[in-house]
């Protein structure tokens, strides 16, 4: 089995966005795929009509195309497994439904939803399994032929899986080694309903995989109890050979307190869940994304890898050639992952500044338009070289920056009050002139001259450089003074300066 060509699928259910989880399980996916030189599968699992949610595929692909997650086939990839969307692949699954029951691990059962339900009342912790199965209206209960009338005249039916209780299943696990679970907890889930004509999700996931050669399923560790279930159908149809290894990921944490992090979380602490914001089509109601909220997708991708990931070092910076390199199934954590939406910021920044100046100035710049700012692009990338160390998002950058694009107007009372003393017009006035008198504007003759000027004069440098940067700035922040002014360039610096002096007096 080793020896087949690594496939694994991603195979989400379009029952609205994507959530944060549910990327990081496609992110391992993919990298699990890469690094095997193996393929990964979009597939589309969506037999419940009833919880469609329109625009939710779209949705996902543009999520994965947005973060660079890219698929080798599947909805909207091609290849020769098709189709892919499990609600066309109808007439595949009702022959593997029939040869279930054909070998006798399947069986019909009429129970009507009443039916159901009184038997819940009248049963405390009701289950349709091996001690309770012949109390029910199916076909191990009713004669072949009352069945057959039933299923000439139409009546709605289900298929029911037969399990052989007191069996121990075991599930091999690359994350949680040998689950095993005793049969006799299992219920006879419902595999096909004759009402809409297609399986269940266990029928319709475990026939795919199987059909698909699907070598590995990671997915999250939600599936884990259904596991069992899927590896008794791997063995009802025949197929052992060809049985997936399973990983099931560690559940992603509130950031604090118990429980799996939820959309509330996310609205009550200010951060989002889903990849993209996305507006429910039914109640118009929109949720925030990591894309629209500023994230890079490299730092989206590199905050998930870790959360139930780790290097087995201190390493936190990836990028994702480095996590297709240093992935590993045996480095994920069995026990849950918290949501430190913090450190997600903090991937954010590193991300900025490990990006090109160039990269960065060309998302700023739509920025800058938006404040009716246009600037050269040499000035932007100096700009944000000079500054991006400062911020967690290039939108933060405006703040952080604006001064180097718009001339101050107002000036800070506080930084005034500490830093524009009576002697301060002078200084500035001589400053200005010996400014006005250099030829050679760069940074390193600014400082050598304005710094000999304050030696010869015996001046407070303090004092000087400090109402200096009120003038150019506005305030009291902004990085060193003649990286201001070189950038500013020398007529903007004058026209700042004599400005400042005029209005502050
Ligand atoms: N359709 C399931 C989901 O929505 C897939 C579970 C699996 O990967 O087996 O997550």
């Amino acid at each position: 089995m080793d020896e087949r060509k690594v496939r694994v699928r991603f195979a989400p259910s379009p029952t609205g966005p994507l959530h944060i989880g549910g990327v990081r399980t496609a992110l391992y996916n993919y990298l699990f795929a890469k690094q095997h030189q193996g393929d990964l599968i979009f597939r589309i699992e969506d037999t419940d009509s009833n919880r469609f949610v329109l625009g939710a595929e779209e949705y996902i692909l543009e999520s994965f195309e947005w973060l660079g997650i890219r698929f080798d086939e599947g909805v909207g990839f091609g290849g020769n497994y098709g189709p892919y969307r499990q609600s066309e692949r109808r007439e595949i699954y009702r022959k593997y439904v029939e040869a279930l029951l054909d070998n006798g691990t399947a069986y019909v059962a009429f129970d009507t939803p009443e039916e159901l339900n009184a038997k819940r009342k009248e049963m405390k912790n009701f289950q349709y399994d091996a001690t309770t199965r012949m109390q029910m209206c199916n076909a191990l209960t009713l004669s072949k032929e009352e069945v057959d009338a039933w299923l000439a005249e139409g009546k709605q039916y289900v298929v029911r899986f037969k399990v052989e209780p007191n069996i121990d299943v075991h599930v091999e696990d690359l994350i949680r080694g040998d689950v095993v679970v005793r049969s006799s907890v299992l219920d006879d889930k419902v595999l096909y309903k004759s009402a809409d004509d297609l399986p269940t999700y266990h029928l319709a996931n475990i026939v795919d995989d199987h059909l698909m050669g699907v070598t590995h399923v990671i997915r999250g560790e939600e599936w884990l109890p259904s596991a069992p279930l899927h590896v008794l159908l791997y063995r009802a149809f025949g197929w052992e050979d060809t049985m997936p290894c399973f990983a099931h990921l560690p559940l992603l944490l509130k950031p604090e307190g118990n429980g799996k992090l939820s959309k509330r979380d996310g609205d009550r602490l200010g951060f989002p869940v889903f990849p993209l914001e996305w507006r429910d089509p039914a109640t118009g109601e929109s949720s925030s994304g990591y894309r629209e909220s500023g994230y890079l997708p490299e730092a989206l991708i590199n905050f998930l890898a870790l959360l139930g990931w780790n290097p087995g070092n201190d390493r936190e910076i990836f990028s994702m050639d480095e996590l297709i390199e240093w992935f590993d199934l045996a480095h994920c954590s069995k026990s849950g992952a918290r949501f430190d939406y913090e450190k997600a910021k903090w991937f954010n920044h590193e991300h900025i500044l490990r990006k090109d100046d160039e990269e960065i100035a060309d998302m700023f710049i739509p920025i800058l338009q938006e404040h009716g700012v246009e600037a050269p692009r040499e000035k932007v990338v100096a700009v944000v070289g000079m500054m991006k160390d400062r911020v967690s998002f290039v939108k933060d950058l405006w703040d952080t920056c604006k001064f180097f694009f718009v001339a101050p107007t107002e000036y800070d009372e506080k930084t005034r009050t500490k830093h524009w003393k009576e002697d301060s017009p002078r200084y500035m006035i001589e400053l200005a002139d010996l400014l006005e008198g250099l030829h050679d504007f760069s940074l390193q003759n600014q400082e050598t001259t304005v710094m000999q000027w304050i030696a010869d004069k015996r001046y407070n440098t303090g004092a000087i450089m400090n109402a200096f940067r009120l003038t150019l700035v506005g305030e009291g922040k902004g990085p060193h003074m003649f990286d201001i002014s070189a950038l500013l360039g020398k007529e903007e610096t004058l026209r700042r300066m004599r400005r400042a002096i005029a209005v502050l007096k």
